[in-house]
């Protein structure tokens, strides 16, 4: 039983073992997001209301952020002209109570939503393994939407959390993340494997060589679940090496 000091309320966590299931036969690769939770190497996106969750919650955080700023510059400003004003902005506007209930909410809006997602997607896929890249490239991802850096940081640790305990649930070893450098920047296509960062243009893959047209995302969690058999791409090869070697792979196909 835990007591929560700003919520006047009393959690009770009950300890039980969940119920865990046999791994599964196949593999599968996923490419995290921050629009939707996760898409699939079947191309299947995975709660795409998400994105509207994340957003709302780094609104909130960011708007917050620059009110209490404003606030203490104004708290400081009257410390020593008005101290019982002063007094009273921090008392009143200045507590965390308030902020802290609207921020749970929101973050169990999104824990709610990665949940879902990764639940439905161990239920269909039943995976033995899945193959996913270093949770770190979701900075680089919620920095292009302009999300907030703490809310990034709550995302990663979110997910992570997640997907140890389905791991153990599903009876999967995870072998920790793939080398996933230029996996959204090459043509999946098994004659091709051209590799350009032209091909990639948001959420559109088109491959400058051979033409092919598909979803950027699911292009990303075919080429990272190719990863998990690549025996010359590793965890430890360079980002320079892994392109030298798509590139001579490429280059292979066409002599
Ligand atoms: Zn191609």
């Amino acid at each position: 039983m835990v007591l929560l000091p700003d919520e006047q309320a009393v959690e009770i966590h009950m300890s039980r073992e969940p119920k865990t299931y046999p791994a599964g036969e196949e593999e599968a690769g996923i490419d995290l997001g921050v629009t939707e939770v996760l898409t699939d190497d079947s191309g299947k996106k995975y709660r795409p209301e998400y994105g509207q969750a994340l957003q709302e919650m780094s609104d909130h955080v960011l708007d917050k952020g620059r009110k209490r700023q404003k606030l203490w510059a104004l708290y400081r400003k009257n410390r020593e002209r008005d101290p019982g004003k002063a007094r009273r902005i921090r008392r009143h506007n200045l507590g965390l109570v308030k902020q802290h209930k609207r921020h749970r909410r929101y973050r169990a809006w999104c824990e709610n939503e990665i949940n879902r997602a990764f639940r439905a997607f161990f239920r269909e896929r039943r995976p033995r393994v899945i193959a996913y890249e270093d949770l770190s490239h979701l900075r680089g991802k919620a920095r292009n939407k302009g999300l907030s850096r703490k809310v990034s940081q709550w995302q990663r640790q979110a997910i992570r959390g997640r997907l140890e305990y389905l791991c153990h649930v599903y009876s999967i070893t995870d072998p920790g993340p793939v080398n996933a450098a230029y996996t959204s920047q090459t043509c999946p296509c098994p004659g091709c494997g051209w590799v350009d960062g032209k091909n990639r243009n948001g959420d559109l893959f088109r491959c400058q060589k051979c033409g092919y047209e598909g979803d950027a995302d699911h292009v990303a969690a075919t080429n990272v679940k190719g990863r998990l058999r690549d025996q010359e791409i590793t965890k430890y090869t360079p980002h320079k090496e892994v392109k030298r070697i798509l590139l001579k792979r490429y280059w292979e196909n066409h002599a």
